[in-house]
Parts: C-alpha cells; sequence; structure tokens
C-alpha cells in the first residue's frame, strides 16, 4: 500500500500532479494524501472531512481531486400520501439540509394533506432538452435548415437514438436568431435525468444536421436548453418532469391544524406568491418550493445545480364553498422543470443511494420511467406541504415563532 507521505512529498517535488495520485494509490489513499497537503498549506485540520463514510472509488465518476465529503444532515418527512400516476400510497421522503425548522413544517403540511385524505400528483409532460446552436449566413439558410429539421423528424431519431438503449427523442423545436439557429432537442431519458445522454444523443443528431444542411454547429448548448440558469422558456415549455400535486383541505382541517382559514390562506397566496412575485418580477410565483427540492435533491443524489429550474414553481390557494356552507382549500403546486432521475448521477453514491431505497425508488422503474415519475410525484408533494403549512403560518401570524422556537 502507498505511503500518502510518500504521495504528498512526490507531489512538493513537482513529480505528481493533485489530480493524478488515483494512478499511484488507491482512491482513499489518494484523498488522504491531499488532505495531508491542504492542512499543511492551509494550516488546518480536516478530520471531518476526511471521516466519510464510502469508498472514495464509489465518487470516481463524480469528484475530482477528492479530499472528502460535505456531510449535510438528513432527515426526514413523512409518510408522504401520494396518489400519482406512478407513485401510490405513503413514502417516507428523505430530506437533506441545515435549515432548521424546514423539516417540521413540511411534516405539518404532510399531517394536514394526511388528515385530508391525501395528495393526487401527476407528471403532466416530461422531457429533457439540449438545444444545439448553428452558425447560417442569414435567414434564407435558417429557413432551409429549419425546413430540413422539420421534414426529417425520423432521420434525427435514428441518429439521436442509435447512443441510447434508454433514450427517445420526442421533438426538435427550432428557433432562428438572426444568423443563429437553435434547435431545442427533447428526448424522455425514462428514469435518468438525462443531461448526459441528450447531450451524446444531440451530439450525434447535429452531425446529420451539419451534413444535410448549411448549417455548421457552433456549440452543443446554446442556451435554449436551458440548463442551470433561470429562465423563462423552462417555465413555459417544462424541462425534465412537469409535475403538479393538489390537495382539497376541509376547512376544520386548516382551522385546527393550521390556526388559520382556507380565506386567508388564499389571500395570502395571492397578494405574496402572485402579485409580489409578479411585481418582483420573478420566475417562480411560489412561497419556498426550492426547500423542499433543493433537501429532496441533496439527499436523493440530484444535480444540486438544477434546483435553478427545478423550483421553478405556481403556488395556487383558492377557497372552494361547499353546498352545505363548508369551505374547502384547493391548494397545488406546479413544478415546471423538476429535472430528476433515479439512476446514473449522484443517485450511485452509497448514501444517496439508501435515501432512494427509503422511497422505494433506487434504480431503474418498471416500466422504464416509473420511478423517476413516482420521485417527482413525491417531491411535488413534499413541496406543497411545504407550502401549505408556510402560508398558514404567515396567515395565522406566527411565522417568527416557529423559527425562533425551532431554528436557533
Ligand atoms: P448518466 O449517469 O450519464 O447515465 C445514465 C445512463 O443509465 C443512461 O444513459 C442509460 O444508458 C443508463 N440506464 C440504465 N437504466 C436506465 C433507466 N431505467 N432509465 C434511463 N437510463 C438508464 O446520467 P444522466 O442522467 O444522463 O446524466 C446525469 C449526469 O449529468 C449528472 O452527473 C450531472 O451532473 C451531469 N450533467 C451533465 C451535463 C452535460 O451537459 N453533459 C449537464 C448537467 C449535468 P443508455 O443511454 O445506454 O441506455
Amino acid at each position: 500500500m502507498t505511503d500518502p507521505e510518500d504521495l504528498v512529498e512526490r507531489v512538493r517535488d513537482g513529480e505528481l500532479r493533485l489530480h493524478e495520485l488515483e494512478d499511484h494509490a488507491d482512491h482513499d489513499t489518494a484523498a488522504e494524501a491531499r488532505r495531508l497537503l491542504l492542512e499543511r498549506e492551509t494550516e488546518t485540520e480536516l478530520e471531518a472531512i476526511g471521516d466519510y463514510a464510502f469508498p472514495a472509488e464509489a465518487a470516481e465518476p463524480n469528484i475530482e481531486n477528492m479530499i472528502g465529503a460535505a456531510q449535510v444532515p438528513m432527515g426526514v418527512v413523512g409518510p408522504v400520501p401520494v396518489s400519482g400516476g406512478a407513485a401510490t400510497g405513503d413514502h417516507y421522503l428523505p430530506l437533506a439540509t441545515t435549515e432548521g425548522a424546514l423539516l417540521a413544517s413540511v411534516n405539518r403540511g404532510l399531517g394536514v394533506i394526511r388528515s385530508a385524505g391525501g395528495a393526487d400528483a401527476r407528471v403532466t409532460k416530461n422531457g429533457m432538452t439540449r438545444a444545439p446552436v448553428f452558425r447560417v449566413a442569414g435567414v434564407a439558410e435558417a429557413a432551409e435548415t429549419v425546413e430540413w429539421v422539420n421534414e426529417n423528424g425520423d432521420a434525427l431519431a435514428e441518429a439521436a437514438e442509435s447512443t441510447t438503449s434508454h433514450g427517445e427523442l420526442i421533438d426538435v423545436e427550432p428557433y432562428v436568431v438572426g444568423d443563429s439557429v437553435y434547435l431545442r432537442f427533447a428526448y424522455d431519458t425514462k428514469d435518468a435525468m438525462g443531461m448526459n445522454m441528450a447531450t451524446i444523443a444531440t451530439g450525434e443528431a447535429c452531425e446529420i444536421v451539419e451534413a444535410e444542411t448549411p448549417a455548421d454547429l457552433v456549440a452543443l448548448s446554446g442556451n435554449l436548453c436551458s440548463d442551470k440558469k433561470p429562465a423563462a422558456i423552462n417555465a413555459v415549455e417544462g424541462r425534465g418532469r412537469s409535475v403538479t400535486a393538489d390537495a382539497v383541505i376541509p376547512g376544520e382541517l386548516v382551522e385546527e391544524r393550521l390556526h388559520t382559514t382556507p380565506e386567508a390562506i388564499a389571500e395570502a397566496n395571492t397578494r405574496k406568491n402572485l402579485t409580489g412575485s409578479a411585481k418582483a418580477g420573478s420566475l417562480g410565483f411560489n412561497a419556498h418550493a426550492a426547500n423542499v427540492v433543493a433537501a429532496a435533491f441533496l439527499a436523493t443524489g440530484q444535480d444540486e445545480a438544477q434546483v435553478v429550474e427545478a423550483a421553478n414553481a405556481i403556488t395556487t390557494m383558492d377557497a372552494r364553498e361547499n353546498e352545505d356552507g363548508t369551505t374547502d382549500l384547493y391548494a397545488s403546486v406546479s413544478l415546471a422543470s423538476l429535472e430528476v432521475g433515479t439512476v446514473g448521477g449522484g443517485t450511485k453514491l452509497p448514501t444517496q443511494a439508501e435515501a432512494l431505497e427509503v422511497l422505494g425508488l433506487r434504480g431503474g422503474g418498471d416500466p422504464p420511467g416509473s420511478n423517476a415519475d413516482a420521485l417527482a410525484e413525491i417531491i411535488a408533494v413534499g413541496a406543497l406541504a411545504g407550502e401549505l403549512s408556510l402560508l398558514g403560518a404567515l396567515s395565522s401570524r406566527h411565522l417568527a415563532s416557529a423559527h425562533e422556537d425551532l431554528g436557533r
């Protein structure tokens, strides 16, 4: 076994570079050597960072220059009662966060949803996108390229799908801006979040576009995809899973458990999430969907930078009058671009795989795509619970005291 001190010396002598250590030692020794170097250079002790619970080799596809692990506390909420297109029954949802009061708040919302008989959830659209940008001489060539693309969907699908045994090309939407042509490819990536899959498949399809049209590829991603940037196109057209969760909460329950009324929650939602967000020029019209999305992403190994678009949600709350004079609260959350997977990426890491196991959604689904659909539905119900609880707290005016009690 290689001595980490030996690696440290060789790096210091300029014989080895920091990223080359795995070529000369096992992954854990390489990580230890990097920690030693860093500790000496920065006069720190990295005991906690080095105290990780999985073989470093398991993280090889996910990280370079590994020194250890950032350990984020993980808790659980639930059961989450879902009647979905893919998820049914009760599921515990692991959430990783450092925000005190978050899980307590989501659990409060889930308790209300459970007492109301559960939530419905459905994935209403599914398509992971990649949008390469091409250069043309001007609009005449742009139109020629668009026409060819519109008439040759089958050829594009054949090329794209030759690179994957799971992915299916659903659509190619062309956009023209001056002498640039953007082709927004959308794929059903089944249980994979699909960004690598879609990128590889689109690369193959681009070769035919270049061969058959005057267009020259400039970049495989032309930002109309749009990955990891806040963008209206994802909010309107969707990306990954577009998913909605809703529930009808009897007014009595709202009063007993949230200490407010359906009318007060509906008003808070309109003035805050809709009007306030519109005035702010916000892309999202919700209270804190990002909280549940981000915590679920960290726990289950999703790509955390995609919280940017995955938390793009509209929350609606309406007071519905019943014939018997009582009032119910209709509550919904629609996440336009929730990019999730149960295979690939960070889902294979041991702690994240265990979290998916808790959900009963580790690995590929039967049929393919059903596990990722179910994960999207469960996260949506979790987000709905978070919205309900926070709006309840705001309309009963005890938000500050809840944070004081639980978060400090
Ligand atoms: P991946 O880890 O690259 O690949 C997942 C692969 O799993 C699929 O391509 C598929 O192989 C296989 N697979 C097995 N069972 C499957 C099932 N039931 N459903 C779907 N696929 C199944 O994962 P990815 O989701 O495509 O990409 C996620 C990674 O992309 C993350 O690590 C993320 O950080 C990274 N990322 C990349 C980019 C980029 O531009 N390239 C951008 C953002 C994020 P076959 O295709 O052979 O069928």
